[in-house]
Order: C-alpha cells, then structure tokens, then sequence
C-alpha cells in the first residue's frame, strides 16, 4: 500500500506508484542520490506569520526577506464588463482600465520569510509554486525550520483575553 510521500527530487506531495516513480517530476523517489535531506517544501499563506528562525539553516535569527509574488485572478466577468464599457464611451473606458489595472497590482501574494545574513549571501528564498486561489506559495526550507512553524513556535501571538479592556465587567442590564 503507498501513500502520500513528499518527492525527494521535486518536493512536491505525490501518490507514487509502487515503482516510486515521481508522476510529478518522473523522477525515483526512493532514490535519495543528489538530493538534500534537509531541506523540504513549506506552504506558506499570504502574510502568515512565520517564526524567527532562518528558513535555510534553522538558527535563530530577526531578519525576514520579503518574498513577492503576483498572481493571474481568472476573473471571467471582465471582458464582459471591458465591452459595456466601450460601449459607454471612451471616457469610461479609460476610468475602467485605470481600475482594471489597479485591481491586477493588488493580485499579489506576499510573504515575510526569515532568513539570516549568511544564508541571504546565497539569494532570497524562491517559491516552487504559488497558488493563486488560496494565495499561498511554496518554498524549500530547512526541515527544522517547517518543524518549527509545524509546532506552532510563532513569536508571542497576544491572545484575545489580552486585549479585553476590562474583562470582569458586570453584564450590561438592558
Ligand atoms: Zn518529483
Ligand atoms: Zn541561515
């Protein structure tokens, strides 16, 4: 029986078949020559927040590189709309591309990725994949640091009772 391994060559979550090939990549998952054991594939989420640890070697550290990607929304209702547009007249048509294209520089995914200065000298950390629909993107990280973020080690995240004013207020009569 298999089942869902993280490929060794192309870090991508596959269902390989009993040989091991890689239907993602077409590579031998169970042949771990040329590869880094270390290292492994993290999702992070649009301004999620990460621990401050550097995603490349896994020491502490409080410098974060701000990785940015844009995304293509399938937006199916535009060109529609784009025609309504240019039926109305070139003036509107002009207001809605300065719209359209305002939309679009919004379509980004951005995420605050620690890193050390040692391990930046070696570049910024790229994405494997971004998903648009979920805004999120895929990055190699050091297997300790995705242990960290597994475990939840995020830098003091005040909880909700923290904020509340007064929480022994008596309740209000109405
Ligand atoms: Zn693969
Ligand atoms: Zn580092």
């Amino acid at each position: 029986m298999s089942s869902i391994v993280e490929c060794t060559h192309c870090y991508t979550k596959v269902l390989p078949p009993l040989s091991g090939e890689c239907p993602a990549c077409g590579k031998n998952t169970k042949d771990i020559s040329g590869t880094d054991p270390t290292r492994t594939s993290l999702s992070i989420g649009h301004g999620e927040e990460l621990p401050p640890f550097c995603c490349d070697c896994g020491n502490k550290t409080d410098r974060f590189v701000k990785v940015i990607r844009s995304v293509s929304q399938k937006d199916g209702g535009v060109d529609s709309l784009r025609l309504i547009y240019f039926l109305l007249g070139w003036f509107l048509n002009v207001i809605f591309f300065i719209l359209a294209a305002r939309n679009r520089s919004s379509d980004v995914v951005v995420v605050r990725v620690p890193q050390c200065r040692d391990c930046r000298k070696n570049g910024s950390p790229k994405p494997i994949s971004v998903n648009s629909e979920k805004l999120r993107m895929t990055i190699l990280v050091n297997r300790h640091f995705k242990q960290l973020v597994d475990e939840g080690t995020v830098p003091s995240a005040p909880s909700a009772a923290e904020f509340d004013p007064n929480p022994y207020s008596p309740p209000k009569s109405s």
